[in-house]
């Protein structure tokens, strides 16, 4: 049996974080096992659902790397009404399912008494059962289609996450399957788009726990094999409270691309929440696959914890290649409105800083001033830039002047040093940080030998001269 797992978002805004690590974990389980991972908008509510919010799901997608394997083919339950209404009619057709003609105050009337005594809500007035005789059915009343919850006895499975879950089917409802204009519910799409796509393993947000024993149910009756289902409990903010943009948490998938956190950061970070692999922290995608499994998921919700993202992502900034990470951060520094012209390349400008950002963009303001010389903090001025710092400079300019180019290198420039500050009389110090302020226009740097000696002989001279 090949594994096929869904990811199944509602096109209604953003792209989650939470669903990213859903889609994240349903994407390892199937390539762990060699399987498909599909994916399905479920956009059967046509008002709430966009366009414009498919593009910003599949764009965010493509973003970290979570390729469904039916790319060129994408399920769209928008396009699924006829299958749906078929089906529909296949459950009316066997007694599966039946019209029911209950108007707008009845209902009301049940939810009540429902409440009251703590049962199911409907009363299952329209349900036919042997010997029952129905209420007349009312003229210009457009009836709803329920399905015919078992009534005795408990639905349950083995959810791989949560363990064992049974539901007393009593507390189920004769769910509504079709509306009265005849458009087919929430959870029998899911179903029957469930069993049509094949999926063997259904791996969701646990806030769907609750329909899952209506959806079994269903599927029993469509003479569907049964999924398996795995529920994964939520992500917290840092406060562990749930996640909104409305307490200010950082919920969109394209505002942590905007914080400048690489995709495999925040799948490494998304993966290590809520599951382990003993105590590996940093990993890459392949290792998460081949270690994945729903065993070492946690079954209780999981906080979110910025300080840990950013160090993963300092860490994935790390390990990247240079040539790629060039690519993230040429059109941040182009944002930042620098050109990088010249000889001088970027890869080479990030070799040597780039241990020193926690994310792209503190990291493309480490390389700014390779290109530009940069505008001095007040503080740094008044604390490194006293007023022998200039002719200083122009001393120590001409000593770096008598270098020739080929052998303009770090530990050449440095054999310079020393001498030149036994000479001045002063430490360390007071050369190197002015000489940052000089050449580069910021006070952080690394060390100052390696930057001189990148950014080459001419063009230090002509900032020193300036
Ligand atoms: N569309 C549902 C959601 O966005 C997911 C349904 C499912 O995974 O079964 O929460």
């Amino acid at each position: 049996m090949t594994v096929k797992t869904r990811f199944a978002p509602s096109p209604t805004g953003y792209l989650h974080i939470g669903g990213v690590r859903t889609a994240l974990y349903s994407w390892a389980f199937a390539k762990h096992h060699g399987g498909e991972f599909l994916l399905r908008i479920e956009d059967t509510d046509l008002e709430r659902s966009t366009q414009e919010s498919v593009d910003i799901i599949l764009q965010g997608m493509d973003w970290v790397g979570l390729h469904a394997d039916n790319r060129s083919n994408i399920v769209y339950q928008s396009k699924n009404f006829p299958r749906y209404k078929a089906l529909i009619q296949q459950l009316l057709d066997e007694g599966h399912a039946y019209h029911c003609y209950c108007s707008k105050e009845e209902l009301e009337e049940m939810r009540e008494k429902a409440e009251r005594e703590g049962t199911a809500t409907y009363d299952r007035r329209w349900r036919p059962e042997e010997g029952k005789t129905l209420p007349p059915i009312p003229a210009g009343v457009e009836p709803v289609v329920r399905f015919k919850m078992p009534i005795e006895g408990v639905t349950r499975w083995n959810d791989l996450v949560k363990g064992e879950i049974s539901i007393p089917n009593a507390a189920l409802d004769d769910l509504i399957i079709a509306r009265a204009d005849g458009t087919p519910t929430y959870n029998f799409c899911v179903v029957v788009d469930d069993m049509d796509m094949g999926i063997t393993h259904v791996i969701r947000g646990d806030d769907h726990v609750n329909n899952t024993p209506k959806q079994i149910n269903i599927l029993e009756a469509l003479g569907a094999t049964l999924p398996e289902y795995a529920h994964l409990p939520m992500i917290l903010n840092e406060q562990g409270k749930k996640i909104s943009k409305r307490s200010g948490d950082t919920v969109a998938i394209t505002e942590y691309e905007d914080m400048g956190i690489l995709p495999e950061a925040l799948l490494n970070y998304l993966a290590r929440l809520g599951w382990a692999h003993g105590d590996d922290e940093f990993f890459t995608m392949p290792q998460f696959v081949q270690w994945f499994d729903l065993e070492h998921v946690s079954a209780s919700p999981s906080r979110m914890d910025g300080k840990k993202l950013m160090w993963i992502n300092a860490e994935h900034i790390k390990a990247a290649d240079n040539a790629e990470l060039a690519k993230l951060v040429l059109p941040r520094l182009q944002q930042q409105g620098i050109a990088v012209s010249g000889s001088l390349q970027l890869e080479d400008v990030l070799a040597l800083v780039k241990d020193r950002a926690h994310d792209l963009n503190a990291l493309a303001t480490e390389c700014a001033y390779f290109y530009r010389k940069g505008t001095p903090a007040e503080a740094d001025v008044a604390k490194h830039w006293d007023a022998e710092a200039p002719a200083r400079m122009q001393r120590f300019a001409a000593k770096l002047a008598e270098l020739p180019e080929q052998d303009w290198t770090a530990e050449n420039i440095h054999t310079l040093f020393a001498p030149f500050c036994e000479a001045e009389g002063i430490k360390m110090g007071k050369l190197g940080m002015p000489l940052r302020l000089a050449v580069c226009g910021t006070a952080k740097t690394p060390s100052v030998d390696a930057v001189l000696a990148l950014m080459g002989k001419e063009e230090v001279l002509k900032r020193l001269a300036q």
